[in-house]
């Protein structure tokens, strides 16, 4: 279920469609070629944030090409 939606190459944030940098950390590098779709609600208490370095709750991606 891949979509159009554009995950930012730095912090590895999805962001909604047709935006042209990252909601998160403004960088405007982002792609389309990336998997694995997590939505991380509590970052202080996951595992998955503390390995992806996120400290922000949101919906990133695991694998970024
Ligand atoms: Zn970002």
């Amino acid at each position: 279920m891949a979509s159009n939606r554009l995950v930012c190459r730095e912090c590895h944030r999805v962001n909604e469609p047709d935006r042209e940098t990252c909601d998160s950390c403004n960088s405007s590098s982002l792609t389309e070629d990336w998997a694995g779709y997590v939505i991380i609600a509590h970052p202080d208490k996951s595992e998955i944030a503390r390995e992806m370095q996120v400290d922000e709750p949101g919906s990133y991606a695991l694998k970024v090409r």
